[in-house]
């Protein structure tokens, strides 16, 4: 019987707040084995690690996002983007929290750089990233990463602290770069807007097999416009991908399943 993962949820979002839930029980029932929740914040930390506990097919990760880790150094007063600018916090005392916590995760992020809705604070995004990405080569974990705008950044960081295991999260750069990213052990993982996106479909069809996972990225990148996405559509991810690479569903369905076991051992 084949089963799905998603390695890239926000089920501690606010989208969730009435049926959660009903949620996490609907991926069970489409056959989800693992959802991984990542954590952006103190807060979503806290409730990914309580969410983990509470589900046997939840698991945690636990990081700080780029737009969060730079939230004390935001110009409020020029601040542009449509969202309100996320709160301070203390970014070390978390990320001793993490360091802490790490042996109830099964990675670290997310986390990574942003040069997207911030185009300055780029040095102290990537220490941040670089203090997380120690966090996890100190437990043996992967990294999940964000890296829009940034990507050869991120990767160059990577490569140039000896990190080897790690996940491009809703990776947005050039096909060649993806490329050299899964040439480098990395893996990639494709939401389910891979339906009605080109760029994604280009990755699932030309990037090697294993380096390939699935994700949801919920309540974002679903593969209905503007609807809520969750965990469970991950199965039309890889229906997509299949089609994509002209491959069955079932090979690519074991194949990604395989794939998160090498990378995040669930
Ligand atoms: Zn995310």
């Amino acid at each position: 019987m084949l089963t799905y993962v998603d390695v890239h949820a926000h089920l501690t979002h606010e989208a969730f707040a009435a049926d959660r839930d009903e949620v996490i029980r609907r991926a069970a029932d489409a056959r989800l084995e693992a959802v991984i929740v990542n954590g952006l914040e103190p807060s979503s930390n806290r409730e990914a690690l309580r969410l983990a506990e509470q589900h046997p097919h939840v698991h945690a990760a636990c990081g700080i996002y780029p737009v969060d880790a730079i939230a004390s150094r935001i110009d409020r007063s020029s601040w542009t983007n449509d969202f309100e600018p996320p709160a301070p916090f203390d970014v070390d005392a978390e990320i001793d929290w993490i360091d802490a916590h790490a042996d109830r995760m099964v990675a670290v992020g997310e986390c990574g750089l942003d040069q997207y809705w911030i185009t300055d604070q780029a040095e102290e995004q990537e220490r941040v990233l670089r203090r997380l990405c120690e966090v996890a080569l100190k437990h043996d974990k992967p990294v999940i990463l964000h890296s829009r705008k940034a990507e050869l950044r991120t990767f160059e960081i990577l490569q140039e602290l000896g990190v080897t295991k790690a996940d491009f999260h809703c990776f947005g750069g050039k096909l060649k770069l993806a490329k050299r990213i899964a040439e480098a052990g990395y893996y990639l993982s494709i939401p389910p807007v891979v339906e009605r996106a080109e760029s994604f479909q280009h990755m699932a069809r030309t990037l090697p097999l294993e380096r390939l996972l699935t994700e949801t990225d919920c309540p974002y990148m679903g593969p209905d416009r503007d609807a809520r996405n969750e965990p469970a559509n991950v199965t039309r991810g890889i229906a997509a991908m299949a089609e994509a690479r002209g491959i069955s569903v079932e090979e690519m369905a074991t194949a990604v399943r395989d794939n998160c076991r090498r990378l995040l051992g669930v």
